[in-house]
């Protein structure tokens, strides 16, 4: 026992006053912060920006964030220059619904709830610098989110449009397509419903093509590129222009199969297509009846639905005829135009050509209608028949047939050939369509960053200049969401504008949607400073919103860890405004996000933890009782990090087990003159490598059972060197930083052991080699035995004792003298 230092330390290990005590000396020597002008070997590590909400941090939070911090841990042993920051993205509608029902001005509730969360941070002891942390409510950052808009105004990419736009009902906002999943607020899950308003986009669509290449140069998880191609959802086609008989109209359908075109026998039109509109103002007349009163009816009908209930599947086809006919370039076939619900105005051109023999949804609507199906491709089997029921209707691989000049052509050849058919003759024009569209941007609520825009009285767009930003949130307003902004009742806000622009201009009232200041944060944690507790943004005149020199050097980020519900929302905007950044020069690196992880999910005994099962695991209780690093570790023992695992309250205890043997181990065996057996070298050596192995492809759990493994071999040793000691308390850090900042000191390190570099290891010292060990009875040899190099004094006296013949020699009598000749012999006398 080494009692010089165990006086220091403690007869059982105490979390609460360990992690108590490293904290605190990790924030007086500031440990973790980061020199960004200085540092060598930068690396850049952060999570996604949490949310300051009321309620304490949950095992979500805690999977997330610990093993993140892990990684960086591990990843600053291994001698890179870490800068893993934290902030809170703190503008957003809980806040301001708390205020709604309370009255608490959301600025008052954000504030205490951040507090809240600094605190409980804290208490896990992640590697945070501090002094770096944002705040996407304060007006010192959010200069910075209007700055941006700034940008996008000046250079064409922020837009003020009537659009018929996706409204959440409950939340009382527009929402961006992104946030509308399965035709439901990604937020409340409310159904969402559609309305035209005015409204500001942000064109992602001019960098579609870009953000689908960038996908190719990122280490990004397959899923989340495969779902962020599918939401970017590029296409190449065709536009075919047909001809409107009787007028002097065209109507261009997009399609990507004109291949069957020799079959096209309709058309139909969304009910927010012009021509549709000209139909019911009965701007243009068909020769027959007039079915403009019809179509009316049907287009009010359909406007109320929401996407998702037009889209339903299954769901009866319904439409309504125009009276009109549209030419097919290819037949002189004449299509009669319908208008129908299940064509969509914000996707293509609006406009569908109806093929109902290779379309299922066409042949739906054609049954329902009557209207006319011929067969142009044949499938393998040859059945070349008449297309009478669903299951006919011949989607897949074929061959043309009814097609004239493409007869006897398998699809893929016909569709070239077709196209080049049509440009020649001017019918039609290649073209590439996408599935996103332009980001709406614009909130109806109070909590986030006035959009800086004001209107002269002829109601046109204008920057509010640099120097009045921060345009701050104005705080005469009431809030109550009525689907009006709540900026509007604001008259400090007015008055300001007037004051700048003179009488009969107006302040924009709507403010920006919060992904918006998440789009750009990873930029601002470079720029942060926190001066004596006083946090500062850079100032505007600085030009740009991070230092040049600094974003060179730090950016993008090497790890980004966070969930993958993200996927096609904050990881396309920030792919989106980087790429912006970067294209105006106020960046290098546009693609913020070099390598990106998910965190699997944990459950709770095979359930998914959810507030209305009250199954929701509260971290505090059991930090509380077992100490942060033995809660962080059981997360991390429950399966490979990205896969997450189950929950269970007993679970903890073997951890916590764990955490006393090892501290048992070490305040009791630890001898500085030891020399340590081979079998223990050997094992230290493979303990290294493996956990060196797994901790950076993230499996901590296989790197915990590894130490685990070590341990069982050193609990069985008369003494532990310092060496191996200090060996263990590194491989251990990441994991448990507390603990090994303990076992650091007790084996008389020197400093913190997050500022040690990594262990290595020897292949050659991985080779434990066995030895013969010969038994004697009374100085004569009676047996041998086959033992590992390093096998203990004791074992090797209990295995010579168990063999048969030296039993048999003992004659039931214990020995007097046990003795054990290294790697030689056993020596027994009676
Ligand atoms: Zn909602």
């Amino acid at each position: 026992m080494n009692i010089a230092n165990l006086s220091a330390s403690m007869e059982t290990y105490d979390p609460s006053s360990v992690e108590e005590k490293w904290q605190r000396k990790w924030g007086e020597a500031n440990v973790y912060k980061a020199d960004l002008e200085n540092a060598k070997e930068p690396y850049f590590t952060h999570v996604m920006w949490p949310y300051p909400s009321g309620d304490k941090l949950h095992v979500g939070h805690w999977y997330n964030f610990a093993p993140a911090d892990s990684f960086a841990r591990f990843m600053r042993m291994q001698g890179k220059d870490v800068f893993s920051p934290i902030g809170f993205d703190a503008f957003g509608l809980p806040a301001e619904n708390h205020a709604v029902k309370t009255g608490i001005h959301p600025a008052e509730s954000t504030e205490k709830n951040v507090e809240t969360m600094i605190k409980q941070l804290k208490r896990m002891g992640c590697m945070y610098d501090w002094s770096r942390a944002t705040n996407s409510s304060k007006p010192e950052y959010y200069k910075w989110t209007q700055w941006l808009f700034l940008q996008l105004f000046k250079n064409d990419l922020a837009y003020r449009k009537e659009a018929t736009v996706n409204f959440c009902p409950s939340c009382q906002t527009v929402l961006a397509n992104e946030q509308v999943w399965d035709g439901k607020c990604e937020r409340c899950e409310s159904e969402v419903v559609q309305k035209p308003m005015e409204q500001w986009f942000w064109k992602i669509t001019d960098y579609a093509d870009r953000l689908l290449k960038g996908l190719e140069k990122i280490d990004w998880p397959e899923k989340t590129k495969i779902m962020q191609r599918n939401w970017i959802g590029r296409k190449e086609g065709i536009n075919i222009h047909y001809k409107v008989e009787g007028t002097k109209e065209e109507i261009v359908c997009f399609t990507t199969r004109p291949d069957t075109n020799f079959g096209a026998t309709f058309l139909v039109l969304a009910p927010e297509h012009a021509f549709v509109q000209q139909v019911i103002n009965e701007d243009i007349v068909p020769e027959g009846e007039s079915c403009s009163a019809d179509v009316k009816k049907y287009v009010q009908g359909a406007l109320n639905k929401s996407e998702l209930e037009r889209q339903e599947e299954g769901r009866k086809k319904t439409g309504a005829f125009t009276g009109f006919y549209a030419i097919n370039n290819l037949t002189g076939y004449k299509m009669p135009v319908w208008v129908s619900d299940f064509v969509l105005g914000g996707f293509g051109t609006g406009a569908v050509v109806g093929v109902p023999g290779h379309d299922k949804r066409d042949f739906e609507f054609a049954q329902e209608y009557d209207l006319e199906v011929i067969r142009v491709v044949v499938a393998s089997d040859g059945d070349a028949s008449d297309i009478t029921s669903l299951d006919q209707v011949q989607e897949e691989e074929g061959t043309m047939i009814n097609s004239e000049f493409l007869d006897g052509l398998d699809i893929h050849t016909a569709t070239e050939k077709i196209m080049d058919h049509m440009e020649k003759e001017g019918q039609g024009e290649r073209i590439v369509t996408f599935r996103i569209r332009d980001w709406l941007v614009s909130r109806q609520r109070y909590w986030g960053a006035p959009i800086p825009i004001a209107y002269d009285p002829e109601g046109n767009p204008h920057p509010i200049p640099e120097e009045h930003l921060p345009w701050e949130l104005p705080t005469d307003v009431e809030f109550k969401p009525t689907g009006t902004a709540p900026l509007a009742q604001s008259k400090e806000l007015l008055e300001r504008t007037e004051k700048i622009f003179g009488k009969g201009w107006t302040p924009e009232v709507d403010t920006m949607d919060t992904f918006v200041c998440s789009s750009y944060y990873s930029f601002l944690y470079l720029a942060a400073e926190n001066e004596g507790g006083e946090y500062k943004q850079r100032p505007l005149d600085s030009g740009s919103l991070v230092d040049k020199k600094l974003e060179k050097k730090w950016m993008p980020v090497d790890m980004y860890i966070g969930g993958p519900e993200h996927a096609c929302m904050h990881l396309i905007y920030a792919r989106f405004v980087g790429m912006v950044l970067e294209d105006l020069k106020f960046v290098e690196h546009g693609e913020q996000y070099q390598r990106l992880v998910h965190q699997g999910f944990i459950t709770n005994q095979g359930a998914k933890m959810s507030k209305s099962k009250g199954n929701v695991v509260s971290p505090d209780g059991f930090v509380e009782k077992y100490g942060s690093d033995a809660f962080r570790m059981y997360l991390m023992f429950m399966g490979p990090f990205t896969e997450g695992g189950d929950w269970s309250d007993t679970g903890i205890n073997g951890v916590d087990r764990f955490v006393k043997r090892i501290w048992r181990v070490f305040s009791e065996k630890l001898n500085k003159k030891v020399d340590q057996d081979k079998a223990v070298t050997a094992k230290l050596h493979a303990t290294i490598k493996k956990v060196t192995a797994d901790t950076e492809r993230l499996h901590f759990n296989t790197a915990l059972s590894a130490l685990m493994e070590l341990l069982n071999l050193l609990e069985k040793q008369d003494a532990v060197s310092e060496e191996v000691g200090q060996t263990f308390a590194k491989l251990i850090a990441p994991l448990a930083p507390h603990l090994a900042e303990e076992l650091w000191e007790l084996t008389g390190g020197k400093g913190f052991v997050i500022q040690q570099g990594w262990p290595g290891y020897d292949e050659a010292q991985l080779v434990t080699d066995t030895i013969t060990i010969a038994v004697q009875v009374n100085g004569k040899v009676r047996a041998e035995f086959e033992a590992p190099t390093g096998i203990s004094d004791n074992d090797a006296i209990a295995q010579a004792k168990a063999d048969e013949n030296v039993q048999k020699h003992l004659d039931g009598k214990e020995p007097k003298k046990e003795i054990y000749v290294k790697g030689k012999l056993v020596s027994l006398v009676v």
